[in-house]
């Protein structure tokens, strides 16, 4: 099996480049004879993949090219060396080789600072200000071991000039690597690759510095070792499919200062000092100036790292307390309408009833409204329904309360309603409201509505059964068909058998085979690639047809059978994935949603480790999405979501922003992931929507959490998200869900071409 896995392995362009690079260090070492070809064919190569993944992946930054040009640089530096030592059968400094080296230093310095990103207009810069901080602290450090020793030891400025040159370039790059690695985000292998290669260059190109100083240095050195391998490591970055992908420019600024960048920042102002003290007495004036410089700049960018970070999370706390309330708001109110929401109106009702008052609980829903939508677009559809919505508020007195629950359905809870009559007398005056047409656009609309009403008055229902008696009411009102009221009774409840009966269908239609997972594309908002897929459960029932998940899952929840279908979904899924990674030689993630129920419960944990052991599916391919409410109970969750992360599976919170949306939580619990409500990115297009997108946004970046906007229904917002830094995207305009077959049919394209949005 683990011959099978590196098989497969190796016949990714990557690995099976860093598997060639390290056999050529090893052959460099045992057959002394082919040392100058290994070397600058090693060097070669890597600059030749660097071109191949760029072709390959349409990397679209060119800063990659100024890599493989200037790796290219550098071998034909060693090539030059090689020949100029031959004939001169010496090893002189400066050549002419050290103006290829220094060309080709100077193009990666570049190269790999381009690829760090551009750190957006922030108040200031922090990434920018740490990078300047180490490296001055770096500096600090090489002045006595290095540059002071270089510069007391060259005779004419030339050679001077250029044995500091080296030095000094790396130090540029120490700031480069530092910058690269506290960009907020995500990093990917190709980042890491390079960062590694890039780090060990600058390791042995000091080493290098210090040992030339005693001339300990001869071709064929151990630390050629060092150089190899850093051209090795950056060939393979370059030849990995994230490559393309590398970075993520954004306008957003950090507002948390992570611990380890505070760490940093302490050791780059503190350990220097040490260094250059324990080096020795300062002996002269260059001492003292170097000293006084450093400590100086040292001492300012300190200060103002600080400072700003203080600054900023100052201005994080002010906006999260704002973009909180914001939040709440939204929780409480119905978008569309203004009114109260499902959620609101339920603990409103709830709240009523555990005060033991009467209370009457009204269920309405409009009888044709599809036809207006369907006739007349969502637009008027929307504007319909805000129409209603007012009619009702209307004739609704303090302290009633009505909320549009979805759609086309309004709920209104009628506080100390005396007696059945009271509740009848509301819903009579809502069909007085609704006597005149509504106008829209030169048409007239009936407004017809079935109403189900409850009355409570000191029984002891819960606010569930009151609820699901509104329901059935109003069903009985609908089947009437003549736009009137039905009040609840007992006899009702028994056609709410149905639902009994879809209940009793769901058993057993797992072993049946009627469930099947179905698919829906998720893309990268930055590449437009192509990067992970949703599973979302379908019920084939056999008479009925295709059910919805929104049709099925509150029964199975209430059943127990919902566990049973997600570990089929999870398992039929992460098969198809598995073959789909092998399809197109590139990673792709596998979400899966799981109830709250179950993001409690410790056997899922076990469930999840036995499919992805069948499946043979990395656990960082898979993303186990949990909706926000079930986080709700953090004790429960919290041990559950520890262990799925000890797997080495990734988490994400399901449609933030449709309730509760606890902005704390998203830095409390261990979540790589946010998936976006359909609300919010729906709501973009309105200056408000736009600035609550932009503000959760920021607070994901700034907790380095990837964001997936759902419910993309028109390309037209993809440069918005774009442009706000939001990490992937999914929705009917990209893809709808589908079964694995065509998903399957349309992978190869997917995967070779970008998004055309
Ligand atoms: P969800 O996890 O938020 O899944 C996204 C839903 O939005 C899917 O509905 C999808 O078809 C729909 N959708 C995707 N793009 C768009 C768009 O552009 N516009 C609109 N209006 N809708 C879009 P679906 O498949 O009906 O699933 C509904 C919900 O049922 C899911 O919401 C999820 O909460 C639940 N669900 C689905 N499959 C499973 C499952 O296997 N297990 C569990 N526990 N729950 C599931
Ligand atoms: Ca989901
Ligand atoms: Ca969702």
């Amino acid at each position: 099996m683990l011959a099978a896995n590196l098989r497969n392995k190796l016949t990714r362009p990557w690995f099976a480049f860093l598997c060639a690079g390290l056999v050529a260090i090893a052959a460099y070492f045992a057959i002394p004879d082919w040392q100058d070809g290994l070397y600058a064919g090693v060097g070669l190569a890597s600059s030749v993949a660097i071109v191949i993944g760029w072709k390959r992946y349409r990397a679209s930054q060119r800063a990659w090219l100024a890599i493989a040009l200037g790796l290219a640089l550098y071998s034909f530096g060693d090539i030059a060396y090689s020949i100029i030592a031959a004939l001169t059968a010496s090893e002189p400094f400066p050549s002419a080789a050290d103006g290829f080296y220094l060309a080709g230093e100077v193009l990666i310095v570049i190269g790999v600072g381009r690829l760090a990103g551009t750190i957006g207009r922030g108040l200031y810069r922090p990434a920018l200000l740490d990078a300047a901080l180490v490296a001055t602290a770096g500096a600090f450090i090489a002045w006595p071991l290095v540059l002071d020793p270089i510069s007391a030891q060259v005779t004419d400025p030339l050679s001077g000039l250029i044995a500091l040159s080296y030095p000094i370039v790396d130090l540029v790059l120490v700031g480069v690597l530092t910058r690269h690695f506290l960009y907020p985000g995500k990093k990917t292998l190709a980042s890491l690759l390079l960062a590694a290669g890039v780090g060990v260059w600058l390791v042995v190109d000091l080493v290098y510095a210090v040992m030339s100083l005693t001339d300990g240095y001869a071709s064929g050195d151990p630390i050629d070792l060092g150089w190899l391998l850093a051209y090795t490591l950056v060939g393979a970055a370059g030849l990995h499919p994230s490559m393309a992908a590398l970075v993520r420019t954004s306008e957003t600024h950090e507002v948390t200062v992570s611990n380890g960048r505070l760490v940093l920042i302490g050791a780059s102002v503190t350990i220097p000092v040490f260094v250059f003290l324990l080096h020795g007495p300062m002996v002269h004036a260059g001492d003292y100036l170097a000293f006084g410089l450093g400590s100086v700049i040292i001492g300012v960018l300190g200060s103002v790292r600080l400072l700003g970070s203080l600054h900023s999370s100052r201005v994080l706390l002010a906006a999260q307390d704002s973009l909180q309330g914001e939040l709440d708001r939204r929780a409480r109110t119905d978008h569309l309408t203004g009114l109260s929401n499902r959620q609101s109106i339920v603990e409103r009702l709830a709240s009523d009833l555990a005060s033991g008052a009467p209370t009457a609980l009204m269920f309405l829903d409009l009888d044709d409204f599809k036809r207006v939508n369907d006739a007349f677009g969502h637009p008027a559809g929307d504007a319909f329904l805000r129409e209603v919505a007012e009619r009702i508020r209307s004739v609704i007195r303090n302290p009633d309360d009505v909320a549009r629950l979805g759609g086309d359905e309004f709920a209104v809870v009628v506080s100390r309603c005396v007696d059945e009559e009271a509740a009848v007398a509301v819903a009579r005056r809502i069909y007085d409201a609704f006597a005149a047409d509504v106008r829209l656009d030169g048409h007239h609309f009936r407004i017809q509505a079935s109403i189900g009403i409850v009355w409570c008055g000191g029984s002891d229902l819960t606010a569930d059964e009151v609820l699901s008696r509104a329901d059935i009411a109003m069903y009985r009102a609908k089947e009437r068909g003549d736009g009137s009221y039905a009040l609840f009774e007992q006899a009702m409840h028994d056609s709410a058998l149905d639902r009994a009966q879809l209940r009793s269908d769901l058993e057993g239609a797992v072993g049946r085979g009627e469930i099947t997972p179905w698919f829906q594309p998720i893309f990268d908002v930055t590449t437009r690639r192509l990067v992970a897929v949703e599973a979302l459960a379908r019920w084939n029932h056999p008479a009925r047809g295709l059910v919805a998940p929104d049709d099925f899952v509150p029964i199975a929840e209430l059943s127990g059978s919902i566990a049973e279908i997600d570990r089929l979904v999870l398992r039929v899924a992460a098969g198809h994935v598995a073959d789909w990674i092998d399809m197109i030689g590139a990673p792709l993630q596998l979400h899966v949603n799981i109830t709250p129920r179950e993001a409690a419960d410790p056997a899922t944990v076990d469930a999840i480790a036995a499919a992805l052991d069948e499946a043979k599916l990395p656990a960082n391919c898979l993303v186990v999405e949990v909706v926000e409410t079930a986080l709700i109970d953090e004790t429960a969750v919290a041990p559950v979501l520890a262990e799925l992360k000890a797997l080495g599976v990734l988490l994400s919170i399901d449609d933030f922003g449709s309730r509760y949306a606890v902005l704390t939580q998203l830095g409390r619990l261990p979540i790589d992931i946010v998936k976006l409500d359909r609300s919010l990115v729906a709501g973009v297009e309105t200056a408000e929507g736009f600035r609550l997108l932009e503000g959760i946004l920021r607070l994901a970046q700034s907790l380095r959490l990837d964001t997936v906007a759902e419910g993309v229904e028109s390309t037209a917002v993809m440069p918005i998200l774009r442009r706000l830094g939001c990490t992937a995207a999914q929705g009917y305009s990209l893809g709808r869900p589908m079964p694995a077959a065509d998903f399957e049919r349309r992978l190869v394209k997917w995967s070779r071409e970008t998004l055309s949005a």
